[in-house]
């Protein structure tokens, strides 16, 4: 997605977009993976961009309220963050050996449409992680146990 529609979408909502605002979605666009709120403080630091951590969680928990970012526990000791998109993205992540692997959006269609219609609950589905054990990890565990 580009920094312009980001910013549009924000503005056309009457967003004030504040240089630290814009910086902080440049950065997420240019991320090809999830990011703390350390790995977005360091990246506007290198380009001389004058905020502190608290800023950067603020907007991103601002960009989040607004569905533009998700935040997600994946297991790394701190959350990530990342754009949401047209199309949302969500993990399988082993507990053994931390591999991730990237699955799609249509497996989700049926667990919205089920809690809506059971629960009255709207679920926001955004970016999800799913904790299990990955192939490899549960044939060598089964060998374990033999
Ligand atoms: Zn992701
Ligand atoms: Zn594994």
């Amino acid at each position: 997605m580009e920094p312009e529609t980001i910013v549009e979408q924000l503005q056309s909502k009457g967003h004030r977009m504040t240089v630290p605002r814009r910086w902080i979605i440049r950065v997420l666009c240019e991320a090809d993976h999830h990011l703390t709120v350390e790995d977005v403080h360091r990246r506007l630091v290198e380009n001389d961009i004058k905020v502190d951590e608290a800023t950067v969680y603020r907007t991103l928990q601002w960009l989040k309220e607004n569905e533009a970012v998700s935040q997600t526990d994946i297991g790394q000791g701190a959350d990530v963050y990342c754009l949401i998109g047209d199309q949302p993205h969500h993990h399988l992540i082993c507990l053994n050996c931390n591999h991730i692997v990237d699955v799609s959006d249509d497996l989700f269609a049926g667990l919205r449409e089920t809690l809506i219609e059971r629960y009255r609950f709207a679920p926001r589905i955004d970016h999800f992680a799913i904790f299990g054990l990955c192939e490899g990890c549960r044939s060598e565990l089964a060998r374990d146990e033999d």
